[in-house]
Parts: C-alpha cells; structure tokens; sequence
C-alpha cells in the first residue's frame, strides 16, 4: 500500500487521489492516531503531505478487476522475493521494548538468585518480580528493615559489634536471634506472635510460613507490622 501510494501522490498531474485497497486493518491504522510500525507511519507522513488523497475500502475475491490484478501482482512479487525486506520484519516499538524489559529482567534475576548478599532479603523476595509489589504500596520503614534484615536484632548488630552476641537474650535459647528466630520461634513473644499465625493460617498456608508468603499479602504485611509494633523489639533503644 505504502508503494501504491507512493507512486500515486508522485504522479503530478492529478489534483486529487483516490486508493482502493481491501485491507481493513491497514486502511484503519493509516488513518488512525495510534501506535504503529515504521510502514504505517510512512503511510500516515505520505498522506499528511498529500490531503487530496482519499482511501476507501472494497471488499475482496467479488471479482473487482482492479482489486483481482493487484492480488496477483502482490503475490508474483511476494514469490519474487527470496528475502522479505528489513522493513516489512521489523518489530514494533513496544514489541522491541517488552523483548528488552524480558532480557533485563532475565539477567537481573540470575544475579539475584547468584549474589551472596542480602539473602535475608533474598528469602523475602525470591525473584525481581516479587519485588513488583514494592512500587505498589509503601511500606512502613520497620517492615522495610525486617525484609533486608537491617534492624536491631543481635544476629545483625553482632557483626558490627554492637552486641556481645548474635544469640537471641529475650528467651536465652541456644539460638541466634536471626529474623526467623524473631518471627516464628522466640518464646518471648509467643502472645504477640498469635494474631499473626492466625492471619497466615487463614490464607491457607501452613505454619511457619516461607518468607515469601509475608510479600504475597498485604493483609500479612499488616500483620507483620501490627507484631513488630506489639513486640517493641526492633524499636530503637
Ligand atoms: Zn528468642
């Protein structure tokens, strides 16, 4: 169509134009303001300098004769073709970017999956995709500072020396107090930890929870919340 129209508009001596074509969807993106591929866009650059050239659409295979000589003469020249050229292969914008996005992404999660680090948040948020969630909603900077792992538990504080010991001194068992000693085993805060083992048994999965499941929900992100608070225990001494 784009040829077409092309030599139509390059024929000087008629005023005003008319093509034919039995092509809905190209007549309709050639006509529209919409998203399009690199054609269309020539298409649309073509008639925005010619205006007297009008489109119009004719339904196929009735035995047009116009419409019949061009089928053929389309075919001849698709079978001409060895190789279709560049500009009819090549995908659009949007397409491009969704392959690019997907490409990124891909890599972004190998190294997360590889990386040492950060695997408190890692157990967290076990794929890029599952950190999505964090542009959707804002969470509260003590819930933030349980997903990395950061807070003032002495698994943490022990490394800088802050604390003497990495072990749990709330209820002096032979543990660390790492952030599954804090949410799921410290007998300190067996009351306070109730309504949040209520909250994940009633989304169906079993107790204790992978941490994955706390970034699934934001009823268990509330909950999370509601337990830190009620503990006190990441609260700056
Ligand atoms: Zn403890």
């Amino acid at each position: 169509m784009l040829n077409a129209l092309s030599w139509l508009t390059s024929a000087s001596r008629y005023s005003s134009r008319e093509l034919y074509s039995d092509s809905a969807s190209v007549l309709s993106a050639a006509t529209s303001t919409g998203r399009c591929n690199s054609i269309v866009m020539k298409i649309r650059e073509v008639l925005a300098k010619h205006p007297n050239t009008k489109l119009f659409w004719i339904p196929s295979h009735i035995g047009h004769h116009g419409n019949e000589r061009a089928d053929v003469l389309a075919k001849l020249a698709a079978s001409s073709l060895s190789n279709p050229s560049e500009e009819a292969i090549l995908p659009s914008r949007a397409t491009v970017k969704r392959k690019i996005r997907a490409v990124l992404l891909g890599e972004w999660n190998e190294e997360w999956q590889l990386c040492k680090s950060g695997r408190t948040t890692w157990s967290f948020f076990p794929s890029v995709a599952s950190s999505r969630m964090l542009n959707k909603v804002s969470l509260p900077y003590q819930v933030l500072q349980l997903f990395t792992g950061h807070c003032r538990l002495n698994c943490y504080l022990h490394r800088f020396r802050c604390s003497p010991t990495a072990w749990c001194a709330q209820c002096h068992a032979d543990e660390e107090e790492t952030v599954e000693h804090f949410l799921f085993w410290c007998k300190a805060f067996e009351t306070e930890r109730s309504a949040l083992k209520s909250a994940v048994c009633r989304t169906g999965t079993t107790w204790p929870p992978p941490l994955a499941a706390f970034t699934e929900s934001q009823r268990l992100i509330r909950g999370l919340l509601k337990f830190i608070i009620q503990t006190k225990r990441l609260d700056a001494g």
